[in-house]
Protein backbone atom coordinates (compact mmCIF):
# COMPACT_ATOMS: atom_id res chain seq x y z
CA UNK A 1 0.00 0.00 0.00
CA UNK A 2 1.15 3.51 -0.78
CA UNK A 3 2.14 5.89 1.87
CA UNK A 4 -0.97 8.05 1.09
CA UNK A 5 -3.72 5.29 1.27
CA UNK A 6 -1.85 4.27 4.27
CA UNK A 7 -2.53 7.89 5.89
CA UNK A 8 -5.96 7.66 4.23
CA UNK A 9 -7.17 4.42 5.74
CA UNK A 10 -5.81 5.60 9.10
CA UNK A 11 -7.61 9.24 8.91
CA UNK A 12 -10.78 7.66 8.02
CA UNK A 13 -10.22 4.76 10.44
CA UNK A 14 -10.90 2.34 7.82
CA UNK A 15 -10.15 -1.72 8.21
CA UNK A 16 -8.24 -3.47 5.44
CA UNK A 17 -10.33 -6.67 4.82
CA UNK A 18 -8.88 -9.97 3.11
CA UNK A 19 -11.84 -11.65 1.52
CA UNK A 20 -12.24 -14.73 -0.57
CA UNK A 21 -14.38 -15.32 -3.85
CA UNK A 22 -16.90 -17.45 -2.80
CA UNK A 23 -18.97 -17.17 -6.14
CA UNK A 24 -18.20 -15.52 -9.34
CA UNK A 25 -20.36 -16.03 -12.43
CA UNK A 26 -20.77 -13.92 -15.71
CA UNK A 27 -23.63 -12.18 -16.25
CA UNK A 28 -24.53 -11.68 -20.64
CA UNK A 29 -20.71 -11.72 -21.01
CA UNK A 30 -20.82 -8.12 -19.69
CA UNK A 31 -20.85 -8.48 -15.97
CA UNK A 32 -18.99 -10.18 -13.47
CA UNK A 33 -21.19 -10.96 -10.47
CA UNK A 34 -18.54 -11.45 -7.30
CA UNK A 35 -19.08 -12.64 -4.36
CA UNK A 36 -16.83 -12.18 -1.57
CA UNK A 37 -16.55 -13.44 2.03
CA UNK A 38 -14.23 -12.18 4.97
CA UNK A 39 -15.18 -12.95 8.67
CA UNK A 40 -13.84 -8.69 9.06
CA UNK A 41 -17.16 -7.48 7.13
CA UNK A 42 -19.18 -9.47 10.00
CA UNK A 43 -17.95 -6.13 11.68
CA UNK A 44 -18.42 -3.72 9.16
CA UNK A 45 -21.14 -0.82 10.37
CA UNK A 46 -21.03 2.47 8.46
CA UNK A 47 -23.05 0.37 5.14
CA UNK A 48 -25.84 2.31 3.44
CA UNK A 49 -27.51 1.49 0.31
CA UNK A 50 -25.30 2.87 -3.00
CA UNK A 51 -21.88 2.70 -0.81
CA UNK A 52 -18.99 0.92 -2.29
CA UNK A 53 -15.39 -0.29 -1.50
CA UNK A 54 -12.04 0.10 -2.76
CA UNK A 55 -10.72 -3.00 -4.02
CA UNK A 56 -7.24 -3.42 -4.65
CA UNK A 57 -6.65 -5.36 -8.01
CA UNK A 58 -2.84 -5.99 -7.65
CA UNK A 59 -3.92 -7.62 -4.44
CA UNK A 60 -1.91 -7.80 -1.56
CA UNK A 61 0.57 -5.11 -3.25
CA UNK A 62 -2.22 -2.77 -2.29
CA UNK A 63 -0.97 -0.07 -4.89
CA UNK A 64 -3.82 0.07 -7.51
CA UNK A 65 -6.95 0.03 -6.17
CA UNK A 66 -10.73 0.77 -7.83
CA UNK A 67 -14.22 1.77 -6.72
CA UNK A 68 -16.96 -0.92 -6.92
CA UNK A 69 -20.08 -0.62 -5.44
CA UNK A 70 -22.05 -2.51 -2.86
CA UNK A 71 -24.66 -4.72 -4.43
CA UNK A 72 -25.83 -6.72 -1.71
CA UNK A 73 -24.18 -6.96 2.00
CA UNK A 74 -24.86 -9.62 4.21
CA UNK A 75 -23.15 -8.32 8.07
CA UNK A 76 -24.78 -11.60 9.22
CA UNK A 77 -22.58 -13.67 7.28
CA UNK A 78 -20.19 -11.49 6.21
CA UNK A 79 -20.50 -11.17 3.23
CA UNK A 80 -19.88 -8.31 -0.58
CA UNK A 81 -21.43 -8.89 -3.50
CA UNK A 82 -20.18 -6.45 -6.45
CA UNK A 83 -21.45 -6.22 -10.23
CA UNK A 84 -18.57 -5.01 -11.90
CA UNK A 85 -18.55 -4.16 -15.86
CA UNK A 86 -16.36 -6.21 -18.25
CA UNK A 87 -15.66 -3.03 -20.26
CA UNK A 88 -12.25 -4.37 -21.73
CA UNK A 89 -10.28 -1.23 -21.30
CA UNK A 90 -8.74 -1.55 -17.84
CA UNK A 91 -7.34 -3.10 -14.99
CA UNK A 92 -10.29 -3.44 -13.34
CA UNK A 93 -12.31 -5.04 -15.47
CA UNK A 94 -9.60 -7.43 -16.37
CA UNK A 95 -9.12 -8.07 -12.87
CA UNK A 96 -12.74 -9.12 -12.28
CA UNK A 97 -12.80 -11.21 -15.93
CA UNK A 98 -10.31 -13.50 -14.43
CA UNK A 99 -11.18 -13.95 -10.61
CA UNK A 100 -12.21 -17.55 -9.67
CA UNK A 101 -13.82 -19.03 -6.28
CA UNK A 102 -11.05 -19.42 -3.92
CA UNK A 103 -9.28 -16.03 -4.64
CA UNK A 104 -8.13 -13.37 -2.57
CA UNK A 105 -9.45 -9.86 -2.25
CA UNK A 106 -7.82 -6.93 -0.41
CA UNK A 107 -10.61 -4.41 0.13
CA UNK A 108 -11.29 -1.12 2.77
CA UNK A 109 -14.63 0.62 2.54
CA UNK A 110 -17.12 1.47 2.86
CA UNK A 111 -17.06 5.15 1.35
CA UNK A 112 -19.43 6.95 -1.07
CA UNK A 113 -22.55 9.88 -1.01
CA UNK A 114 -24.88 8.34 -3.82
CA UNK A 115 -26.67 7.01 -1.40
CA UNK A 116 -30.61 6.13 -0.35
CA UNK A 117 -32.18 9.32 0.08
CA UNK A 118 -34.41 8.59 3.03
CA UNK A 119 -36.74 11.78 3.15
CA UNK A 120 -37.77 11.55 -0.34
CA UNK A 121 -40.67 8.44 -1.25
CA UNK A 122 -40.03 8.64 -5.01
CA UNK A 123 -36.66 7.94 -6.64
CA UNK A 124 -35.10 8.64 -10.02
CA UNK A 125 -32.22 7.08 -11.68
CA UNK A 126 -29.80 7.82 -14.95
CA UNK A 127 -26.52 5.26 -14.88
CA UNK A 128 -25.27 2.79 -17.08
CA UNK A 129 -23.80 -0.93 -16.43
CA UNK A 130 -21.33 0.46 -13.46
CA UNK A 131 -24.52 1.89 -11.89
CA UNK A 132 -26.50 -1.42 -11.62
CA UNK A 133 -25.23 -2.63 -8.09
CA UNK A 134 -25.13 0.80 -6.10
CA UNK A 135 -28.94 1.13 -7.69
CA UNK A 136 -30.16 -1.98 -7.24
CA UNK A 137 -29.05 -1.61 -3.69
CA UNK A 138 -30.93 1.46 -3.15
CA UNK A 139 -34.24 0.42 -5.06
CA UNK A 140 -34.44 -2.57 -2.93
CA UNK A 141 -33.78 -0.81 0.03
CA UNK A 142 -36.32 2.51 -0.75
CA UNK A 143 -39.38 3.08 0.62
CA UNK A 144 -41.77 3.89 -2.32
CA UNK A 145 -42.05 4.14 -6.11
CA UNK A 146 -38.17 3.69 -8.69
CA UNK A 147 -38.15 4.04 -12.17
CA UNK A 148 -35.61 5.12 -14.05
CA UNK A 149 -32.92 4.44 -17.27
CA UNK A 150 -30.12 2.08 -17.68
CA UNK A 151 -28.02 3.27 -21.04
CA UNK A 152 -25.90 0.38 -23.01
CA UNK A 153 -26.36 -2.20 -25.65
CA UNK A 154 -28.77 -5.26 -25.87
CA UNK A 155 -26.90 -7.01 -22.90
CA UNK A 156 -27.97 -4.64 -20.64
CA UNK A 157 -31.55 -4.79 -21.56
CA UNK A 158 -31.08 -8.53 -20.94
CA UNK A 159 -29.38 -7.77 -17.37
CA UNK A 160 -32.30 -5.59 -16.40
CA UNK A 161 -34.62 -8.84 -16.90
CA UNK A 162 -32.33 -11.19 -15.13
CA UNK A 163 -31.93 -9.29 -12.22
CA UNK A 164 -34.76 -8.12 -11.91
CA UNK A 165 -34.49 -4.19 -11.81
CA UNK A 166 -37.35 -1.52 -12.02
CA UNK A 167 -35.33 0.41 -14.49
CA UNK A 168 -36.08 1.28 -18.42
CA UNK A 169 -33.23 0.39 -20.88
CA UNK A 170 -32.07 2.82 -22.87
CA UNK A 171 -30.56 1.76 -26.17
CA UNK A 172 -26.80 3.64 -26.18
CA UNK A 173 -27.41 3.51 -30.28
CA UNK A 174 -24.35 2.38 -31.12
CA UNK A 175 -21.62 3.74 -29.09
CA UNK A 176 -22.67 7.50 -29.74
CA UNK A 177 -23.32 9.85 -27.71
CA UNK A 178 -24.97 9.73 -24.63
CA UNK A 179 -29.54 9.86 -24.97
CA UNK A 180 -29.71 10.91 -21.25
CA UNK A 181 -29.16 14.29 -21.80
CA UNK A 182 -32.14 14.17 -24.06
CA UNK A 183 -34.29 12.09 -21.85
CA UNK A 184 -33.39 14.08 -18.61
CA UNK A 185 -34.94 17.49 -20.87
CA UNK A 186 -38.11 16.23 -21.88
CA UNK A 187 -39.31 13.42 -19.05
CA UNK A 188 -42.06 14.48 -17.32
CA UNK A 189 -40.09 13.43 -13.52
CA UNK A 190 -41.97 13.21 -10.43
CA UNK A 191 -42.11 16.23 -7.24
CA UNK A 192 -40.90 16.08 -5.19
CA UNK A 193 -38.33 13.38 -6.08
CA UNK A 194 -34.91 11.94 -4.99
CA UNK A 195 -32.61 11.79 -8.44
CA UNK A 196 -29.38 9.65 -8.67
CA UNK A 197 -26.86 10.23 -11.24
CA UNK A 198 -23.96 8.02 -11.53
CA UNK A 199 -21.73 6.64 -14.23
CA UNK A 200 -19.88 8.60 -17.33
CA UNK A 201 -18.72 11.81 -16.15
CA UNK A 202 -19.82 13.36 -19.25
CA UNK A 203 -22.90 11.88 -19.10
CA UNK A 204 -23.32 12.73 -15.05
CA UNK A 205 -22.47 16.47 -15.83
CA UNK A 206 -24.63 17.12 -18.76
CA UNK A 207 -27.73 15.58 -17.12
CA UNK A 208 -27.02 17.17 -13.70
CA UNK A 209 -26.93 20.90 -15.86
CA UNK A 210 -30.25 19.95 -17.31
CA UNK A 211 -31.77 19.06 -14.10
CA UNK A 212 -30.23 22.12 -11.74
CA UNK A 213 -30.18 24.58 -14.57
CA UNK A 214 -32.67 24.06 -17.26
CA UNK A 215 -35.20 22.35 -15.12
CA UNK A 216 -34.37 24.73 -11.89
CA UNK A 217 -34.49 21.41 -9.43
CA UNK A 218 -33.43 21.36 -6.23
CA UNK A 219 -29.92 20.63 -5.37
CA UNK A 220 -30.97 18.49 -2.40
CA UNK A 221 -33.10 16.24 -4.56
CA UNK A 222 -30.12 15.39 -7.14
CA UNK A 223 -27.14 12.91 -6.12
CA UNK A 224 -23.99 13.05 -8.97
CA UNK A 225 -21.64 10.77 -8.80
CA UNK A 226 -19.01 10.28 -11.72
CA UNK A 227 -17.99 7.15 -12.22
CA UNK A 228 -15.25 6.79 -15.08
CA UNK A 229 -14.17 8.70 -18.46
C1 LIG B 1 -18.03 5.38 -6.07
C2 LIG B 1 -17.82 4.53 -7.31
C3 LIG B 1 -18.51 3.32 -7.42
C4 LIG B 1 -18.36 2.52 -8.56
N1 LIG B 1 -19.05 1.34 -8.65
C5 LIG B 1 -18.89 0.53 -9.72
C6 LIG B 1 -19.57 -0.73 -9.84
O1 LIG B 1 -20.34 -1.13 -8.97
N2 LIG B 1 -19.34 -1.49 -10.95
C7 LIG B 1 -18.49 -1.09 -11.95
O2 LIG B 1 -18.32 -1.80 -12.94
N3 LIG B 1 -17.83 0.10 -11.86
C8 LIG B 1 -18.00 0.90 -10.78
N4 LIG B 1 -17.33 2.08 -10.70
C9 LIG B 1 -16.52 2.47 -11.84
C10 LIG B 1 -15.14 1.85 -11.83
O3 LIG B 1 -14.46 2.17 -10.64
C11 LIG B 1 -14.43 2.44 -13.06
O4 LIG B 1 -15.09 2.05 -14.23
C12 LIG B 1 -12.98 2.09 -13.14
O5 LIG B 1 -12.37 3.07 -13.94
C13 LIG B 1 -12.73 0.74 -13.79
O6 LIG B 1 -11.34 0.51 -13.76
P1 LIG B 1 -10.56 -0.16 -14.96
O7 LIG B 1 -9.20 -0.49 -14.43
O8 LIG B 1 -11.40 -1.26 -15.52
O9 LIG B 1 -10.44 0.98 -16.06
P2 LIG B 1 -9.49 2.30 -15.98
O10 LIG B 1 -8.06 1.90 -15.89
O11 LIG B 1 -10.02 3.20 -14.90
O12 LIG B 1 -9.78 2.98 -17.37
C14 LIG B 1 -9.20 2.47 -18.59
C15 LIG B 1 -9.98 3.03 -19.77
O13 LIG B 1 -11.28 2.44 -19.75
C16 LIG B 1 -12.29 3.43 -19.71
N5 LIG B 1 -13.34 2.95 -18.81
C17 LIG B 1 -13.31 2.81 -17.45
N6 LIG B 1 -14.46 2.30 -16.99
C18 LIG B 1 -15.24 2.10 -18.10
C19 LIG B 1 -16.54 1.57 -18.30
N7 LIG B 1 -17.27 1.13 -17.27
N8 LIG B 1 -17.03 1.50 -19.55
C20 LIG B 1 -16.30 1.91 -20.60
N9 LIG B 1 -15.05 2.42 -20.50
C21 LIG B 1 -14.52 2.49 -19.25
C22 LIG B 1 -11.61 4.68 -19.13
O14 LIG B 1 -12.26 5.86 -19.56
C23 LIG B 1 -10.21 4.54 -19.71
O15 LIG B 1 -10.17 5.02 -21.05
C24 LIG B 1 -17.47 2.92 -9.58
C25 LIG B 1 -16.76 4.12 -9.45
C26 LIG B 1 -16.94 4.92 -8.34
C27 LIG B 1 -16.16 6.21 -8.23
Amino acid sequence: MSILETVKTWVKHETQHRAAVVQVRTLQGVLRHITLEAESFKHMTDYAPGRAVSVYIDGATQRVGRKYSVYRFDATRGRIELLVHLHGRGPGSAWASLLTVGDNVWLRGFSGRVTLDLARQTHWFFGDATTLAPFAAISRAAQGRCEGFIEGDTRIASLLDELELPFTWLDQAGGKASRQPAMARMLDLPTPAAIYIAGAAQTVRAVQDILLFERGLDRTSVRPKPFWG
